[in-house]
C-alpha cells in the first residue's frame, strides 16, 4: 500500500507541479510534505509571474516560463487567479533615465512588449505617484496570481490523476540498497517506498538531501510583505522599482541613493494590488536563518521606500504582515535534476522566482525522470553537476 514509482518530498509549487505533470503520464506518485500543501514559502510570498527583472540575455527564457500559465486555470479545473495586467517600473533618479531606454530598445529587439514612459507618461497611468519619480518602464505581458491557489489545483490535477498526498509526515531519512540508489523514505507516519525520491523541500531541501549525503548549498534567504487595510485606489496594476534592474546592469558604476540599511536588507519598492481592495508592499532580503518572524524595523523600512514612490502610503494602516523564505542557491540559478546517487532527484533553488518557474520546473522534472523525449528546456542550465566543484559563499 505504501509503495510507489515516485516519492515527492515537499507540497510546495515545486513539488505539487512535480507531482502533477509527473502523474498525468500515468506514473503512481505519493506526494509527502511535513505539514500540508503550500505551508511552506508557496504560501508566505507574491504570486507575480513576471519576466520584468529579467535582463535581456534571460528574458527568452523566463517568458517561456511566464507562457504556461494562461490556459492553466482551465487544464486544472482550479481558479488559479491568473491575470495578466502587465506592470510597471518606475525610477526617481535622472541617472536612471538613459538606462531605463537602453533597456527598454535591448528588450523590444528581443520581442518583448516594453514601452519607456516618461514622467507625463506615469502620472496619466497613475495620477498619485510622488513628485521625485522621473519615469517609468512598462512590461506588458507581466502578470499575477494566488501561489496558494496553483499549488492547490495541481494537487487537485494530480490527486485525479491518482497521486496520494501523506499530510503531516516530515521525512526523516531515506531508505538505500546496497548499490546506493533509494529506495525508500522513512516519516513519522511510517514508511514509504519507490524507487525514486524528488527533494522539492524548497528552503529545507538541503536537509533532505543530506539525507542521501548530498551537500547543496541552499539556503533561506528571508523575505517580508506588509499587507494594508482596504483603502482608495493607490495603483491599479503592479509597481515596482527600476532600480532592481540598474543595480544588476550597472553594478559597481552604480549605487541606489538609499541609506545604508535599505542596501543591506535589499528594500526594494513593490506594490501588488489584491482583488479585496487592499495592496501587499514589498520587498526584503535577508539571510536570518529559517525565522519567519517579522522585523519591525525592516518593516518600517519597507514602507518608508513605498512612501517616497507613492506619498499617499504614508496614510494607509497595515494590518498584517508576514515573512517567507525564498530556496537561495549559491549561483542564484534553480538545481533541477537528477544527482549521482541512483533515483534521487532535486527540484530547489528558486529564491524569488519559484512561482514563475513552477509549471516548468514540474514539466522538466517530469522529462528528466520519465526519460520522455526533448526536455522543454536544456536540462544543462539547471543541472546539479554545476556544484561538482567546490562553491565559493554567496
Ligand atoms: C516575500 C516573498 C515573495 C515572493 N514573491 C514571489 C513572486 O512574486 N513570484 C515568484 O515567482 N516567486 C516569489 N517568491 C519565491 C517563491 O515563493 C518560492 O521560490 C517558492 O514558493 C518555492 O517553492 P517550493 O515548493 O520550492 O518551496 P516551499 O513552498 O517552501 O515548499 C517546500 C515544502 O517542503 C516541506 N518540507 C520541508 N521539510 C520537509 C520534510 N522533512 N518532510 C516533508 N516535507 C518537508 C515544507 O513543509 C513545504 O511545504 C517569493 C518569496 C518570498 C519569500
Amino acid at each position: 500500500m505504501n509503495t510507489s514509482d515516485i516519492i515527492i518530498v515537499g507540497g510546495g509549487v515545486i513539488g505539487t507541479a512535480t507531482a502533477y505533470y509527473l502523474s498525468k503520464t500515468g506514473a503512481r506518485v505519493t506526494l509527502i510534505d511535513r505539514q500540508d500543501v503550500a505551508s511552506g514559502t508557496s504560501s508566505r510570498c507574491d504570486g507575480n509571474i513576471v519576466i520584468y527583472d529579467m535582463m535581456p540575455d534571460q528574458v527568452l527564457f523566463a517568458r517561456k516560463a511566464q507562457d504556461l500559465f494562461p490556459g492553466m486555470a482551465d487544464e486544472l479545473g482550479y481558479d488559479i487567479k491568473w491575470k495578466r495586467r502587465g506592470c510597471v517600473l518606475l525610477f526617481d533618479t535622472e541617472e536612471e533615465i538613459d538606462h531605463a531606454r537602453r533597456h527598454v530598445a535591448a528588450m523590444l529587439e528581443k520581442g518583448q512588449p516594453y514601452k519607456y514612459m516618461d514622467v507625463k507618461d506615469v502620472r496619466a497611468d497613475e495620477p498619485l505617484v510622488g513628485d521625485k519619480i522621473k519615469g517609468g518602464v512598462e512590461v506588458g505581458c507581466d502578470g499575477s496570481l494566488n501561489p496558494m491557489f496553483l499549488a492547490f489545483g495541481l494537487m487537485e490535477g494530480a490527486r485525479r490523476n491518482g497521486c496520494r498526498f501523506v499530510g503531516n509526515a516530515p521525512v526523516i531519512g531515506i531508505y538505500r540498497d546496497g548499490k546506493g540508489a533509494v529506495t525508500g523514505v522513512r516519516t513519522e507516519r511510517g514508511d514509504f517506498h519507490a524507487p525514486v525520491v524528488v527533494d522539492a523541500a524548497g528552503p529545507w531541501s538541503a536537509q533532505i538531501a543530506a539525507m542521501v549525503d548530498i551537500h547543496i548549498k541552499v539556503e533561506p534567504r528571508q523575505g517580508q510583505l506588509i499587507v494594508s487595510e482596504r483603502t482608495g485606489k493607490i495603483a491599479r496594476r503592479k509597481i515596482s522599482e527600476f532600480s532592481y534592474i540598474t543595480t544588476k546592469i550597472l553594478s559597481d558604476e552604480y549605487k541606489r541613493p538609499v541609506t545604508w540599511e535599505m542596501q543591506e536588507y535589499g528594500i526594494c519598492f513593490v506594490f501588488e494590488p489584491c482583488e479585496a481592495g487592499n495592496f501587499l508592499i514589498g520587498s526584503s532580503r535577508w539571510f536570518n536563518g529559517f525565522d519567519t518572524r517579522s522585523n519591525p524595523h525592516i518593516l518600517k523600512l519597507m514602507a518608508q521606500r513605498a512612501i517616497e514612490f507613492f506619498p499617499c502610503i504614508k496614510d494607509a494602516r497595515a494590518i498584517r504582515s508576514y515573512a517567507g523564505l525564498r530556496p537561495y542557491s549559491p549561483d542564484h540559478y534553480p538545481i533541477v535534476s537528477g544527482t549521482h546517487v541512483p533515483g534521487f532527484y532535486i527540484a530547489t533553488g528558486h529564491e524569488g522566482s519559484g512561482i514563475l518557474y513552477s509549471l516548468m520546473t514540474g514539466t522538466l522534472m517530469s522529462q528528466l525522470i520519465t526519460k520522455a523525449g526533448e526536455t522543454i528546456i536544456d536540462p544543462a542550465r539547471w543541472d546539479f553537476a554545476r556544484f561538482s566543484q567546490p562553491q565559493q559563499g554567496h
